[in-house]
């Protein structure tokens, strides 16, 4: 094929992009290998303002908690395990101060938590019950978004049920939805390579089919990085994309969003790979990635920008790469910061600051709530007043004494 067939076909496909058309597979690879970048940002942009219409930009205000960092899955790409028996690692947070953390994150104006943790072979099935219960009665405001489809596969099987009675069981005592962590390329062939220990693919879709057929809010992610050619990207872009048609017409409800970032691998096994110069992605690679998602996954309505590994520059450009949400606050992030993410150098941005970022990117900040509601619009800067300052929050924190005015409810 010649560079000018190439392109009469790049350009063929972007058009049925801009007048609202669904591209296949192979659109999307040939796309994904040629397309000009700046196109592929408008066909993102134009795509993005078919489903989520304006210039407001989004966010949430959240927590990121662990319950556990004791794993016995091993994947290549993780510093935030501890194996059992590590004791000086290895912790399972209390409800003390798991509930310090969520008081901390409400006294911010959250209204989320998203925990996860690790595969701990210590914790019985009731323990996760007991703590979203537990969670739930005690601080009845938040909402609780927990436990990846893998750490819901390894309770199912430590608990000898099934998904659906877990994610029941769940949700009956308060569980709002799941994260789409756990997910990184969602093909069996790059999966078996860096986390052949973890959840494969069909079950991944396996859970969170269950969850879509339960109501619960879901999320996906995905990770780029780890040497995989761009066929299996494309190959987790499509699988994703039918999941998404089945549950849409099975249940009426799906994944909410997307959001992908690239691997992070500072002192992983990954890192001491002798491929280790190969894996990782670069930032004009994310963004393209970015739009090609967009792009592709038409039957997902929200797509995040991913500041706390690409850094908040190229998190702003994002948003004009088809992104329509500048993801959370983070207050605090655990997992990617231990292999080397930006965050781990400023793992917390309130809304002040991102309000700064989204609009100086062009967009007006609004905040929502995991169902992607606007809660508020940010309009304009005198908006902000009153937001609390890091300062505020840090004076509280200090006058309560360590979270002393948390009553456990047991
Ligand atoms: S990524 Fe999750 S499942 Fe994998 S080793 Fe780390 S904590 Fe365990």
């Amino acid at each position: 094929m010649t560079e000018a067939h190439i392109q009469a076909q790049i350009d063929q496909i972007l058009a049925r992009v801009h007048d609202g058309g669904r591209i296949s597979y192979d659109d999307a690879l040939l796309v994904y290998q040629h397309a000009d970048l700046l196109d592929l940002a408008e066909a993102a942009n134009a795509r993005r303002q078919q489903l989520v219409p304006g210039d407001t930009v989004t966010y949430l205000i959240d927590r990121n908690i662990n319950y556990t960092n004791v794993c016995v899955t091993d994947c290549q790409f993780c510093n935030f395990y501890a194996l059992p028996g590590d004791a000086e690692k290895g912790y399972v947070n209390n409800k003390l101060i798991l509930g310090g953390k969520i008081k901390e994150a409400l006294e911010l104006g959250a209204t989320r938590i998203l925990m996860q943790g690790g595969h701990n072979p210590d914790l019985p099935y009731d323990y996760y019950i007991d703590l979203v219960d537990w969670i739930h009665r005690t601080f009845p405001t938040i909402e609780i978004n927990a436990f990846s489809p893998s750490e819901i596969q390894y309770m199912s099987e430590i608990g000898g049920r099934t998904w659906h009675q877990t994610l029941s069981d769940l949700k009956a005592v308060g569980l709002a939805g799941l994260p789409g962590g756990g997910g990184e390329i969602l093909d069996d062939e790059v999966r078996k390579r860096v986390t052949p220990k973890k959840i494969m693919t069909d079950d991944w879709f396996g859970v969170m089919k269950v969850a879509h057929e339960l109501g619960l809010i879901t999320t996906t992610t995905m990770v780029i990085g780890f040497r995989e050619e761009l066929r299996n990207r494309m190959n987790h872009l499509q699988r994703l994309r039918d999941e998404q048609d089945d549950s849409l017409k099975r249940f009426g409800v799906g994944f909410n969003a997307f959001i992908s970032w690239t691997v992070q691998i500072e002192n992983t096994p990954l890192s001491r790979s002798r491929f280790a110069d190969e894996y990782g992605a670069t930032s004009t690679e994310y963004l393209r990635h970015t739009a090609v998602s967009r792009i592709f996954l038409d039957n997902i309505p929200h797509i995040s920008a991913s500041w706390p590994t690409q850094g908040v520059k190229v998190g702003q450009m994002a948003l004009h790469f088809g992104c329509d949400d500048f993801g959370s606050t983070m207050i605090e992030e655990n997992v990617v910061s231990a292999a080397g993410a930006i965050t781990k150098a400023s793992p917390v941005m309130l809304p002040h600051e991102i309000h700064r970022q989204i609009r100086e990117a062009g967009f007006i900040p609004a905040q929502r709530n995991t169902n992607y509601e606007i809660l508020r619009v940010f309009d304009t800067a005198d908006k902000d007043a009153d937001l609390q300052t890091i300062e505020d929050i840090t004076q509280a924190a200090s006058k309560q004494g360590n979270w002393a005015g948390v009553t456990l409810i047991e």
